[in-house]
């Protein structure tokens, strides 16, 4: 698995380091997490990364297209390393819980503007909104 991920790496002319190592993985494991949480899981492999460190990693990987960073709403940013297939994301309003959702079309920009005045549009951000099974479950309990 290691071999992939530092595959993934030089493809994108990325030198391999342990900590992009480190954050890759985490995210392969634990897809939508936050900055914090990926400190934390990069944390249990390496105790003596520092908090910069990661937010380096993130941002080269996010900019070398390995890693996706998702902002549903006004929450905090959430990365994946599901890439490069447009999906999408279902939000439950109570507890911020993010699940994938595939695109129906499977292609940017996924919807069709009614009108985009004159715009050349190369993406559509669909975020579904919802209740998630849990927080469902909770509210016919009370
Ligand atoms: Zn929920
Ligand atoms: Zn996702
Ligand atoms: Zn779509």
């Amino acid at each position: 698995m290691t071999a992939e991920l530092e595959a993934q790496l030089r493809a994108a002319s990325l030198r391999v380091t342990r900590p992009r190592l480190a954050v890759l993985a985490a995210l392969r494991d634990h897809p939508h997490v936050d900055t914090d949480t990926v400190i934390a899981l990069v944390r249990a492999d390496l105790p003596t990364v520092s908090h910069q460190a990661v937010y380096d990693v993130l941002r080269a990987l996010t900019e070398a297209g390995l890693v996706r960073r998702i902002q549903p709403g006004r929450s905090t940013a959430r990365y994946e390393a599901r890439v490069g297939d447009n999906h999408h994301h279902v939000v439950c309003r109570s507890c911020g819980v993010i699940a994938d959702v595939d695109c129906a079309v499977g292609h940017v920009p996924c919807l069709t503007a009614s009108d985009d005045h004159g715009f050349v549009v190369d993406e559509a951000e669909v975020v579904y909104w919802g209740t998630c099974p849990d927080c469902a479950a909770d509210r016919i309990s009370q």
